[in-house]
């Protein structure tokens, strides 16, 4: 369970209070008894999304994007994995949907300027979101990503198009695809007959 001072703490954070960032509390909570804080960077996760949700989950557990164990995919899933390094142990977290389905009709029956009813939805969303059995909100499963990489101080080149210093990983050089030139991923995608 956490404490009121961590949830006041998430709120804080991400600056509202709203039903994904609920859904990131119970992840939080859940990656803190389950896999510890993420001190250092021993502890990665990877969020298949990047709504509110996330930031409960940087807050909580310590994964951030500057630090390197914060990866995104940009899959729309309410789904995370966690892995840690020094045991590899690793999960994935993905909602079973479901859960606020009938708030979710009110809300939708609502008129567009009852904010008293939205708001009185809304908090019984966080509240139900708050409540719930963990396994009732999420199905528990193997990952399906391998663990992140933890090198990332990577040496930068030149892109031959634009000219700005790119992260050497991030270039792409192909004698098909870029002529054997060195671009990066806004370049090939931007002008590609043009090299
Ligand atoms: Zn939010
Ligand atoms: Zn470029």
């Amino acid at each position: 369970m956490l404490t009121q001072n961590q949830i006041n703490g998430v709120i804080a954070f991400h600056r509202h209070h709203c039903p994904g960032l609920t859904f990131g509390m119970r992840v939080g909570d859940w990656v803190l008894n389950e896999f510890g804080h993420a001190a250092d960077e021993e502890i990665v996760a990877v969020a298949e999304t990047d709504m509110c949700s996330v930031d409960a989950i940087q807050y909580l557990v310590g994964c951030t994007f500057g630090k390197g164990n914060l990866v995104f995919l940009d899959y729309g899933k309410n789904a995370y994995s966690f892995f840690r390094r020094n045991d590899g142990k690793s999960c994935r977290l993905v909602t079973r949907g479901g859960l606020l389905q009938d708030l979710r009709e009110q809300q939708e029956k609502l008129s567009a300027n009852d904010s008293a009813g939205r708001e009185q939805i809304r908090q019984q969303m966080i509240d139900r979101i708050l409540r719930a059995d963990f396994e009732e909100i999420f199905l528990i499963c193997p990952v399906q990503v391998p663990i992140p990489e933890t090198a990332r101080i990577h040496t930068s080149k030149r892109c031959d198009y634009c000219g700005e210093l790119v992260m050497a990983t991030r270039l792409l050089n192909d004698p098909v695809l870029t002529g054997g030139k060195n671009l990066c991923i806004p370049c090939r995608t931007n002008h590609r007959g043009e090299i």
